[in-house]
């Protein structure tokens, strides 16, 4: 018989399981259990489409059997089956695994990161197994094929004789060594148990044939054996069970299986509504942000059940963007099998749905927020930059909902904080909500413009996400209280003395700015006397609606089209370099034209943008070191 060769990386994760270390072996039951489940959901759900009423669900079912003498436990199904070139495809290759690298040495705890990570499905048997064997027939099919593998050196496909469509997988049990004993896979209670803690649920019955005694006709004394066929789970879906009666570990184990993680959910919310719309909802929000979670790849939905048969695998129009992180499924006896999807976009009942969820889900974040800090602070570093996206998107139409799921770093608190909290502790005469934007927490604790602030005691939020400044420029206030930029917008922090003042000095020194202005050759729309600053000499600020920030995130954006914010430099009147400035106006104007070169290349840098030429810059420092006085 020839051999095929199994695909590397199949190969590479078969060996895992061959030489597996991991104790929850168990779980292969688990695992090909589900995969019947699927295959008849999947040829039900066909026959739905298709108008073919040749079967009922209720001739659906999975069966186990044992042979105690040849050590071999069988699993069927009467499901959609595998052609010859399904068997191939699914069972030679793992799809999934392109992305993942296998570490050469591999130790425990990795294996177990793998095996959950694949949610490895069929190659699971191999943990038990020293030969597994599948024959199929798909449904309609008039032949069946076998597929055979003893482990890595590969696998053989050939025709077969099997009765009926569906598939049945035989696993020849490895031989028992001082260690482990494999034998407890033939052995009807430990199968019973088996079923019972990961199987239950599963809408199709799963029987095996079990020997019981009694006694003999006409005896008291003598016991004779019969077989009784035995349905071993109960069928009822975990979300239709009651809340009460469900431990968390079924709920965790419920929601890896079903939903391919690795990982514990961080939240659950299992819910139920009866009135306009019957449901029943298990929803969980990952402890971990998808790899693929935050790029178009990326696809929201909800499992969707009409009466406990699932007609949809991601239905998206139960979920908003903002909460496209959500996993889960939606059981409905209000909607039609044979809904179209077309349909269901418009379907009254779904629209319902999806908005009584939408508002279970965000009453369940806000009670994070509120009794579980540190929880919450968890999910927002997952999931924050979505809910931010959320308030961006669609002209800010969703702001009342999300803006108190927000958290932003405070200046003063040193740690995130919400904008009611912030509001909060406002001054008295505190006009604005006042934020400053930039690369890292560190970069912006060090700009020139959060010193005037931090010496009024002001507090600030420092933003460090590109969306940040959309979303509270989206939104524009905080209950009344106007954002405000730290580094652009007029702070209004000046008395009525100061200002007098500040329009004085401008209007002596009106030239000198004209003349700096003129000398950065319109690189800045304007030079102006700052209000902003305190012990630094200069600083970048602009004008109109765009940023600096947000020019470096637009400009980052795929698009033909730069924006160029206003900018605008800010000189500091009471610092010493601007008297020089005051003496050389005077005295030298080639020398003055270098200095305002010289400060606008010092605002870019602290702005953390680069100086547009460094030779340039580097070579009138060292001219200026060199000859001081010049
Ligand atoms: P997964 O179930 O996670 O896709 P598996 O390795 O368990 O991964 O199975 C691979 C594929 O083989 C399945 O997606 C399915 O197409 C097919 N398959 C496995 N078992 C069966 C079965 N009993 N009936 C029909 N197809 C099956």
């Amino acid at each position: 018989m020839a051999l095929k060769q199994f695909q590397a990386e199949s190969k590479r994760l078969l060996e895992l399981m061959i030489h597996s270390i991991y104790t929850h072996r168990e779980i292969f039951l688990r695992e090909l259990i589900s995969n019947a489940s699927d295959a008849m959901d999947k040829l039900y759900y066909q026959m739905l489409q298709d108008g073919d009423t040749g079967l009922s669900r209720s001739d659906l079912s999975v069966e186990l059997k044992v042979d105690k003498e040849n050590r071999t436990l069988t699993v069927s199904d009467n499901g959609c089956g595998m052609t010859k070139e399904e068997l191939e495809n699914n069972l030679g290759v793992i799809a999934k695994s392109g992305s993942l690298n296998f570490k050469q040495e591999n130790n425990a705890k990795e294996d177990i990161e793998i095996i959950g990570q694949f949610g490895v499905g069929f190659y699971s048997a191999f943990m038990v197994s020293e030969c597994v064997t599948v024959r199929s027939r798909a449904y309609g099919a008039a032949e069946a094929y076998e597929w055979q593998s003893r482990g890595v050196e590969g696998y053989s496909i050939e025709p077969c004789e099997k009765e009926g469509h569906g598939t049945e997988v035989v696993l020849q049990l490895k031989p028992n060594t001082d260690e482990e004993n494999y034998d407890e896979f033939l052995e009807q209670y430990r199968l019973r148990e088996l079923v019972k803690k990961y199987s239950d649920y599963i809408r199709y019955p799963i029987r095996m044939e079990v020997e019981r005694s009694r006694l003999k006709e006409g005896s008291k004394d003598e016991y004779e054996t019969y077989t009784e066929v035995e349905t071993l789970n109960s069928m009822v879906p975990l979300w239709r069970k009651n809340r009460r009666e469900i431990t968390k570990e079924e709920y965790n184990q419920f929601y890896k299986e079903k939903f391919h993680d690795y990982q514990d959910p961080q939240r659950v919310i299992h819910t139920s509504t009866e009135g306009a719309v019957t449901y029943n909802a298990l929803l969980f929000v990952p402890a971990k942000a998808p790899m693929d979670f935050y790029t178009r790849d990326y696809e929201k939905g909800l499992q969707l059940y009409a009466n406990g048969v699932l007609i949809m695998e991601k239905c998206a129009d139960l979920l908003p963007d903002y909460f496209s992180f959500v996993r889960g499924l939606v059981d409905s006896q209000d909607l039609s099998l044979n809904i179209s999807r077309e349909m269901l976009q418009h379907d009254r009942q779904l629209k319902l749905i999806a908005s009584n969820l939408e508002k279970r889900i965000k009453s369940e974040l806000e009670s994070m927020l509120n009794n579980e800090r540190e929880e919450y602070e968890k999910f927002f570093r997952n999931f924050g930059l979505q809910l931010k996206y959320g308030v961006y998107m669609d002209y800010g139409m969703h702001r009342e909902l999300l803006q108190d799921l927000l958290l932003f770093y405070s200046s003063s608190e040193k740690k995130l904080v919400t904008l009611k909290e912030y509001a909060g502790r406002m001054k008295e005469d505190q006009k604005a909500i006042y934020y400053a934007c930039g690369e890292s927490i560190e970069r912006i604790e060090q700009m020139p413009q959060t010193e005037l602030l931090k010496d009024k005691g002001l507090e600030m939020l420092y933003l460090t996400d590109n969306v940040d400044e959309f979303a509270l420029r989206v939104m524009m206030n905080y209950e009344g209280k106007e954002f405000k930029n730290i580094s652009t917008d007029d702070l209004g922090l000046e008395s009525e003395e100061e200002k007098e003042n500040a329009k004085k000095q401008i209007e002596e020194n009106k030239d000198l700015l004209a003349f700096l202005r003129d000398a950065l050759d319109g690189k800045v729309k304007e030079v102006v006397l700052s209000q902003r600053l305190k012990s630094h000499p200069v600083c970048l600020s602009t004008e109109g609606g765009i940023s600096l920030e947000m020019e470096k995130v637009l400009n980052a954006m795929p698009s033909d089209e730069k924006v160029k914010a206003q900018r605008v430099l800010e000189i500091n009147a009471n610092h010493p370099v601007f008297q020089a400035l005051t003496n050389l106006y005077g005295a030298d104007q080639e020398k003055l034209k270098t200095y305002a070169q010289l400060l606008y290349a010092q605002a870019l840098l602290m702005e953390g943008l680069p100086v547009d030429d460094p030779v340039a810059f580097s070579n009138q420092v060292c001219d200026l070191m060199v000859n001081p006085e010049g």
